[in-house]
């Protein structure tokens, strides 16, 4: 019966009781975007913008990301785009945006703090989404990786709107699920990257194979750092999001629902699999799903409590 659902699922996403839930993709560029749309997601969660560039000497002209950015725009015609701004540093460094002499890079100048050594890199960059955006009548969201603080988001929030787009930013850095509410006073959303967010919330390396049981997304404190930032959506009316792998895992897809999370954006391989168990949850299993986890001590005790609170439902 799961396999016949998933086989079946076309989206949109909705709970058993008629919730919706936006299940959108993670894409680099135009290819990824046409798969993504053929997979039945209902829209790009993530543009990973640095990715076509990972290669790249020197920064692009704004008329080749133009174009770049336009493939994924006409793949998702009027339909919902999260353009993320160049993440350069740290795991992704480019070489003409990444200090090359960091001791800890990813600490360092990454994401949106990039724009403290080259303004250019960015301001050329939100020309570009622009350009895209006028020439296929596209409407994008411009979201920051890599914010810390209210000013950086407001900053960036100002630059977004001078050209007419949406600004949101990325909740990697646990300062900005504590302060979710301020952030929301200059943004109209806020996406949660849930790969940095277990890094900087655990204090464990992304990277590191010895430490994957600290950068699990089942980690019952960053699911109170999720919890903490979709509370502050709900109060304020403003869609958050999950883009990182966590929105893939669809029991964990039921426990984020259940703490308030609008929309989840994985690999457009995950999108099925996780419309899908939506399709058959409640939003009070979720809500409950999210209850034990948050209250279990470790990743395997919160699976298998959400496991047994699925089952039992
Ligand atoms: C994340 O950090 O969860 C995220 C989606 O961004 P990336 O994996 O590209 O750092
Ligand atoms: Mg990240």
């Amino acid at each position: 019966e799961a396999a016949a659902a998933l086989a079946g699922y076309e989206g949109p996403a909705t709970t058993a009781d008629g919730h919706a839930v936006q299940v959108l993709a993670n894409v680099q560029d135009g290819a990824g975007a046409r798969a993504a749309a053929a997979a039945h997601a209902e829209g790009v969660g993530l543009l990973r913008t640095e990715l076509a560039f990972l290669g790249h000497s020197e920064e692009p002209s704004v008329d080749e990301q133009a174009k770049g950015y336009a493939a994924v725009f006409e793949a998702f015609a009027g339909r919902k785009v999260v353009l993320r701004t160049l993440d350069a540093g740290s795991d992704k460094p480019l070489a003409f945006a990444t200090p090359a002499d960091e001791a800890n890079p990813a600490l360092g100048v990454r994401g949106l703090r990039t724009t403290r050594l080259n303004p250019g890199i960015l301001t050329r960059q939100l020309d570009a989404v622009k350009q895209a955006a006028d020439a296929t009548g596209a409407a994008p969201w411009v979201m920051a990786p890599m914010v810390s603080t209210v000013v950086e988001a407001a900053e960036f929030a100002a630059l977004v709107r001078e050209r007419g787009m949406v600004p949101g930013v990325m909740v990697e850095v646990p300062s900005v699920a504590l302060l979710a509410d301020r952030f929301l006073e200059h943004l109209d959303f806020l996406s949660i990257g849930t790969n940095d967010l277990s890094q900087y919330t655990l204090a464990a390396d992304r990277l590191s194979g010895d430490l994957a049981d600290l950068t699990d997304p089942w980690q019952p404190a960053l699911l109170r750092m999720v919890q903490l930032t979709a509370e502050a959506g709900q109060r304020t009316g403003k869609p958050v999001g999950v883009c990182g792998e966590a929105a893939a895992d669809p029991l964990l897809a039921c426990v984020l629902v259940g703490l308030g999370i609008t929309s989840l954006s994985c690999a457009a391989s995950s999108v099925a699999g996780v419309g899908a168990k939506l399709g058959t949850v409640t939003l009070a299993t979720c809500q409950r799903a999210a209850e034990v986890a948050l209250a279990a001590d470790d990743p395997q005790a919160a699976r298998a409590a959400v496991r047994e609170v699925l089952d039992a439902a």
